[in-house]
């Protein structure tokens, strides 16, 4: 089966798809992870990200793979462990422009379209439910506040994760850039001609900003009978 999430930046869709891929046997998809490591090549390789044509041969030349382990997903671009790398501001600068180009995102789609034919997958990203997978199975749109989006950014900066309940102090000078950052790159994904963030007529909205972690992750599992037998059968 598949399950597509997509949402803004910080609507908690990467740890709600890994907690649903866990307790339900699904292979986790993370795409902002791709369209990540082609922005990072890009950087180490002294190329411009607004520049197309140099980023598409960077993205179709590129091979990129999830390693599971101890410690989570580990994400490998050209056999690089990639996985600190690709979370740096300046790659969250660099990845708008790069995962805005047509030629990038056709590189990506088609990696992520052999991934999802390997069997059961929960894909997470801006289009997942609009483009990639358009037959999804589950689809699921997750919003939540701009605020409560940079809270959850800013704590997790700092080595906390509101998703397991542990909190950490934040500087407000921190959180106000986090969401300056936030609302920076949401206008950019959705005003962009290739592939606009938006939720598919067919998804299934939740807004995460007054839930808690374990009621979006329920309320996703809910949208589905297949979801619910894997998650009970899980837990047997
Ligand atoms: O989800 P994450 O914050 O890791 O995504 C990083 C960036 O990659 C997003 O800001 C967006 O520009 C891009 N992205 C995309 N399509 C996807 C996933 C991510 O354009 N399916």
């Amino acid at each position: 089966m598949i399950v597509a999430i997509d949402g803004p930046s910080g609507s908690g869709k990467s740890s709600v798809a890994r907690e649903v891929a866990r307790r339900c046997g699904l292979t986790y998809l993370d795409t902002g992870a791709m369209y990540r490591s082609v922005a990072f090549a890009c950087l180490e390789r002294g190329v411009d990200p607004e520049d197309d044509a140099a980023t598409a041969d960077v993205a179709r030349a590129i091979s990129i793979e999830f390693l599971a382990s101890e410690g989570g997903q580990r994400v490998l671009a050209d056999g690089q462990d990639v996985t600190a790398q690709i979370r740096t501001p300046e790659v969250e600068r660099a990845v708008s422009p790069v995962s805005a180009n047509p030629a990038v995102r056709e590189a990506m789609v088609a990696e992520q379209r052999r991934f999802g034919a390997s069997g059961d997958v929960i894909a997470e990203g801006r289009d997942i439910g609009t483009v990639v997978f358009p037959n999804a199975d589950v689809k699921v749109f997750l919003s939540a506040s701009p605020e409560a989006r940079a809270r959850r950014r800013a704590v997790q900066r700092g080595g906390g994760d509101l998703a397991r309940g542990v909190d950490a102090a934040v500087d407000p000078a921190a959180e106000r850039a986090v969401l300056d950052d936030l609302v920076r790159r949401d206008a950019y994904d959705s005003s962009r001609a290739a592939s606009p963030l938006r939720a598919a007529d067919d998804a299934h909205r939740i807004d995460s900003s007054e839930l808690s972690f374990e009621e979006v992750v329920q309320a996703v599992i809910a949208l589905s009978p297949e979801l619910g037998a894997r998650a009970e059968k899980g837990q047997r």
